[in-house]
């Protein structure tokens, strides 16, 4: 058999080898499905923070006996929160106490959680450890210890822009549009962490809360709702997203925000990470195409970086990346079942149909 015919054959039984294992695939795998659910929980996240202030607001007017005092557009604010609270609770003024604050810092059914970020920024800019503080980030850093940076995936509203904006920035560049696609040291949101606590100390401010996207956007949210505004933080998150159209894709996460910095800390030994099976693997590289960290799950060896928002799970189409309990990275496997030599010989083929033309 010449080379090509081989080439050819070989290609075949490996179209076929893919559509056997895709036919046997399971109907309802819960992994494939993992990424709509942390869109879902995103949006929730998102329309809470939207909700709190309008909640906080009704809060106080009935606590000051002032609905006489307020004027249509906060009458119709009042009777909008009685009416969605009035099924969960007969005492507002109080229970409402129960969930307010943003992903900065909060409560959420009567338990108090802070993101750890305001914990070091308390701790540098006081140079005190306030135990009950400390505490309230206790949850964030056990969850972040198991399944890594999964805050950046899963809970941080900026997340969501972030995302929206990514997809905007493929879109553009299909259509042929300039944008930015810059790679920079991905160590350099370490020492943006590093600088932000030092800064703290003498200035005695917690610094992060400047340049953190979502405690910018907790705030900005709450001065538009309750004062009808916005503050300079909402210049400061635009600015990050002309960053990550025109200089850097995903750039403020990957390169700049220091709780990302401080999550990826976290998560260095994290247990739950994603491994590759090489012998299912089939080297198509979507996994690659749709991780927004600009990770390489085809190399295995994914780093204190990912953040487990399982988008490359998604589109896998031999369900080759799945979920593993473990402290360390597999380490590169090597290519998938057919690897190089599989895509060397398209090439050839290509090139000898591209000659025979
Ligand atoms: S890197 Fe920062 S802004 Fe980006 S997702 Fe993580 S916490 Fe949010
Ligand atoms: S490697 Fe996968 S799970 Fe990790 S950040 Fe990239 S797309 Fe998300």
């Amino acid at each position: 058999m010449s080379y090509s015919k081989q080439a050819t054959y070989k290609r075949l039984m490996s179209l076929l080898s893919i559509e056997n294992r895709k036919s046997s695939r399971p109907r309802f795998v819960l992994r494939r499905h993992l990424n709509k659910l942390r869109w879902v929980v995103l949006s929730v996240i998102f329309a809470l923070l939207i909700l709190l202030p309008f909640l906080h607001l009704y809060q106080t007017y009935l606590a000051a006996y002032g609905y006489d005092l307020l004027d249509a557009d906060k009458k119709f604010i009042f009777q909008t929160m009685e009416e969605l609270t009035s099924p969960f609770t007969d005492n507002p003024v109080e229970d409402l106490d129960n969930i307010k604050g943003t992903t900065w810092t909060g409560t959420l059914f009567g338990l108090k959680m802070s993101d750890p970020l305001a914990v070091v920024g308390h701790i540098a800019s006081t140079l005190t450890i306030h135990w009950p503080l400390v505490l309230t980030a206790f949850i964030p850093v056990l969850l972040s210890l198991v399944f890594g940076r999964f805050y950046c995936g899963w809970i941080c509203p900026a997340t969501l822009i972030y995302e929206l904006n990514y997809k905007l920035g493929s879109w553009l560049h299909k259509a042929g549009v300039k944008i930015g696609q810059r790679r920079f040291d991905l160590r350099l949101k370490y020492w943006v962490l590093a600088s932000g606590a030092l800064i703290s100390i003498p200035t005695g401010a917690v610094v992060f809360a400047n340049i953190y996207p979502p405690a910018i956007i907790g705030r900005e949210i709450y001065y538009a709702i309750a004062l009808g505004g916005f503050g300079a933080g909402a210049v400061f998150f635009l600015l990050t997203l002309g960053f990550d159209l025109l200089v850097a894709r995903r750039g403020f996460c990957r390169y700049v925000c220091p709780g990302g910095a401080l999550y990826s800390l976290l998560g260095r030994y994290r247990l739950l990470r994603i491994k590759r099976n090489a012998t299912q693997c089939d080297d198509c590289h979507k996994c690659n195409s749709a991780c927004q960290f600009g990770l390489d799950p085809m190399r295995d060896d994914f780093g204190q970086e990912c953040n487990n928002c399982t988008a490359c799970i998604a589109v896998c189409p031999t369900d080759t990346l799945e979920f593993t309990a473990s402290f360390k990275d597999v380490e590169f496997q090597g290519p998938g079942h057919l690897g190089h030599r599989y895509k060397k010989m398209q090439q050839q083929q290509l090139t000898g149909k591209e000659r025979a033309e």
